[in-house]
């Protein structure tokens, strides 16, 4: 049963809400996203992905990142500072066709972004030049406020490599 709450209008009449239609603005709504790279020769001072959030009332969490690279080398995680920075666009598409289906962000691939805040480092276990491929979970931890962004660098240079930002908005 829903708990009523009466109140009176302006004209006497009465108006009622539920708590079930207070509800609906469900505060803890997921709108998920996947940023997903096409291939491109990275130069070593460009990045991979980056993920900017540009809302300033919804978090956006990243919860997973698939990366492959085709060379023995690092892969860094982190958190830079907000600039504007150039590279090739990348769409977030909607998880949730029945959702909001623009995401309040910006995502950029190969892109010169100064690395700050690294957050996590990975290998890519490899002892030659080979293909490798992984997932990194993040969980629900890595939250992004407004104008946070994350970004993974390729430390060696890689000539070819896919990736993918797997990520939510909910209102904070
Ligand atoms: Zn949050």
């Amino acid at each position: 049963m829903s708990n009523e709450i009466t109140l009176a209008g302006y004209s006497g009449s009465q108006v009622d809400l539920y708590e079930n239609a207070l509800l609906t603005q469900d505060q803890d709504e997921r709108e998920p996203f996947s940023w997903t790279t096409v291939t491109a020769d990275i130069d070593l001072t460009d990045n991979g992905l980056i993920v900017t959030n540009n809302s300033t009332s919804k978090h956006l969490h990243i919860i997973r990142a698939f990366v492959f690279i085709d060379v023995t080398t690092a892969i860094e995680f982190y958190m830079p500072v907000f600039a504007t920075w150039t590279g090739t666009a990348v769409t977030g598409i909607p998880l949730n066709r029945a959702g909001i289906n623009i995401a309040p962000a910006t995502a950029l691939s190969d892109a010169n972004v100064a690395q700050a805040n690294v957050i996590l480092r990975i290998a890519t276990n490899e002892l030659t030049t080979g293909q490798h491929g992984q997932w990194v979970e993040f969980g629900d931890n890595l939250a992004l406020g407004y104008h946070d962004s994350l970004a993974f660098d390729i430390v060696a240079e890689s000539t070819a490599f896919y990736s993918a930002f797997i990520g939510y908005f909910h209102n904070n």
